[in-house]
C-alpha cells in the first residue's frame, strides 16, 4: 500500500506523520492526489488553539490536485483529471438543502474537511463526488488553489449587493480582505482597503490594481493576529461621506464600522473569532437605516461561480509564498503563527501561503 505524508493535529499542534494512502471505500468516493493546499485563517486558528478541530485529524481544505482513483458511481471524473476541492459538504437531502440553501446543510458534522474529517495537507485526500471540480486546462494550480477563499468572498459580496456607485471600505488586508477589494473593484465599485500592518499593506498594494486605494496608519490590522488593535481611522479625505459598504474581515470591528458607515449603508461581518462578541449602539440601525449582515458559508453555486471568476481575475497574485509540506513550521511562521516558543514577536511575512504536497504535480 502506498504511504503518504500528512500534517496531523496532535495535542493541538500539527505534526508530520506517515500514513497509508486513503482509498475509495464508497462508490461515490474520489481519491485526489494533492498538489498543494492554501493555509487559511481557519488553519491558523486551529494551530493557535483559537478554533476547535478534531484531535488526530489531517489539516487543510483549500486544495488542488489530480484524481487518482474513483468509486464505481463516479462518472464525471477520471483518473488524471486536474481538480479543485470544494471542502464545504452538503447532503442534498435535508430541509435547507431541499430549499436551495445547501450552505446551511444540517448534516455537516463529521464532514468538514480539515476540521473534523481528514483534510488535504497530505499526499492524498478522499472527497465525495461533486466535491472535486475539474479545472480548465488553462488554469494553473496556483490560481485554482485560491478558488475556495474566492468563493467565501463572493458569497459576502453577493450578500452586500453593492450598487454600481457604492463606495466600499474593506477592513483588513489579509488574503480575504485583499480578495474582497479585488472583487468589489472588478465590479466597478470605488474601493478602499484599510490595513495597519505595514507588511501586509505593502503586499496588498503590489497585488491590487491601481484603482484600489490601500490606506494604513493607525487602525486595525488583518487580525486575528499581530497588527490588530482597536480604533478605526481613515486618513483625512478618504471616503469623506463615509463608505456605503463596510466589510470587516477582522471580525472584531463592528462597533467602529457602525460609526463610519454612511446612512442607508451595509456592514458585512465577515471575519470570525471564536467567542467574539460585540456590543453595538442601535441608533445607526434604527434611525440611520444601516444594515448589519452576515453571509455564512458559500453555497455550491457560488463555489462554481468562483471557479468561473478565477479565469478572469489574477487571484494567484495573492500567493506570495510556497513551502514543501515538510516545512510547515516555516509556513505557519510566515503567517505570524509560530509553532515554537518565539524569540521575536510574531510578524506577517506573507499574504497567502501554499503548502506543496507534491512539487512535480504542483508544477503542472
Ligand atoms: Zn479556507
Ligand atoms: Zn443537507
Amino acid at each position: 500500500m502506498r504511504e503518504i505524508q500528512a500534517l496531523v493535529l496532535e495535542s493541538g499542534k500539527p505534526v508530520l506523520r506517515t500514513r497509508s494512502a486513503p482509498r475509495a471505500h464508497h462508490p461515490d468516493d474520489v481519491v485526489v492526489r494533492v498538489a498543494a493546499t492554501g493555509i487559511c485563517g481557519t488553519d491558523r486558528g486551529i494551530v493557535l488553539g483559537e478554533f476547535p478541530a478534531l484531535e488526530g485529524v489531517v489539516l487543510g481544505h483549500e486544495a488542488v490536485g489530480v484524481v487518482e482513483t474513483v468509486g464505481s458511481a463516479v462518472t464525471r471524473l477520471r483518473p488524471g483529471d486536474r481538480v479543485v476541492v470544494n471542502p464545504t459538504y452538503h447532503c442534498g437531502r435535508c430541509r435547507p438543502c431541499r430549499r436551495g440553501m445547501a450552505a446551511h446543510c444540517t448534516a455537516k458534522d463529521g464532514r468538514e474537511i480539515g476540521v473534523d474529517r481528514d483534510g488535504t495537507m497530505a499526499g492524498a485526500v478522499v472527497v465525495p463526488k461533486g466535491f472535486a471540480l475539474p479545472l480548465p486546462d488553462s488554469m494553473s494550480f496556483r490560481r485554482a488553489a485560491v478558488v475556495e477563499p474566492l468563493a467565501c468572498v463572493l458569497t459576502n459580496v453577493e450578500a452586500a449587493a453593492p450598487r454600481p456607485d457604492d463606495r466600499v471600505l474593506v477592513i483588513g488586508a489579509g488574503p480575504i480582505g485583499t480578495l474582497c477589494a479585488l472583487v468589489f473593484a472588478h465590479r466597478g465599485a470605488r474601493t478602499v482597503l484599510l490595513e495597519r500592518d505595514t507588511t501586509r499593506a505593502a503586499l496588498a498594494r503590489d497585488i491590487l490594481p491601481d484603482g484600489v486605494e490601500v490606506v494604513g496608519g493607525p487602525g486595525p490590522g488583518s487580525g486575528p493576529g499581530p497588527g490588530h488593535g482597536p480604533g478605526l481611522a481613515l486618513p483625512a479625505g478618504v471616503l469623506p461621506h463615509g463608505p456605503d459598504v463596510v466589510v470587516d474581515t477582522t471580525g472584531v470591528l463592528l462597533e467602529q464600522a457602525l460609526e463610519i458607515v454612511a446612512s442607508g449603508g451595509t456592514v458585512v461581518v465577515m471575519g470570525e473569532r471564536e467567542h467574539a462578541r460585540a456590543s453595538v449602539p442601535l441608533r445607526p440601525l434604527v434611525t440611520r437605516g444601516v444594515r448589519v449582515i452576515g453571509a455564512g458559508p458559500y453555497p455550491p453555486r457560488l463555489f462554481e461561480a468562483a471557479l468561473d471568476l478565477a479565469a478572469d481575475l489574477p487571484i494567484d497574485r495573492i500567493v506570495t509564498h510556497t513551502f514543501p509540506l515538510a516545512a510547515y513550521r516555516d509556513a505557519f511562521a510566515a503567517l505570524a503563527a509560530p509553532l515554537e516558543p518565539a524569540t521575536a514577536p510574531a510578524a506577517y511575512a506573507a499574504m497567502k501561503v501554499l503548502l506543496v504536497s507534491d512539487p512535480d504535480l504542483a508544477a503542472r
